[in-house]
């Protein structure tokens, strides 16, 4: 899966994005995946899952490796 530098529909900053699972139709950064109200119910976040984000919270390398595992388990399926 390739990650794309564009303007978050959300925000509407030049960020990484991605295809946003619950509206294929918009494309959203990791910050605003990760604040989206409509996250309880996604049943699968493009900006990592909702354990990873607790830990990510307190540490920068481990949201970059939860993402990378996250890319990994996307590109072998
Ligand atoms: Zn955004």
């Amino acid at each position: 899966m390739t990650i794309f530098w564009e303007r978050c529909s959300i925000c509407d900053k030049h960020r990484p994005i991605k295809q946003c699972w619950l509206h294929p139709e918009r494309d959203v950064c990791s910050y605003c995946c990760i604040i989206c109200p409509e996250r309880d119910e996604c049943p699968n976040p493009v900006w990592f899952t909702r354990v990873q984000i607790r830990v990510s919270a307190k540490r920068r390398e481990e949201k970059a490796r939860a993402l990378e595992e996250l890319l990994k388990r996307l590109g072998s399926s």
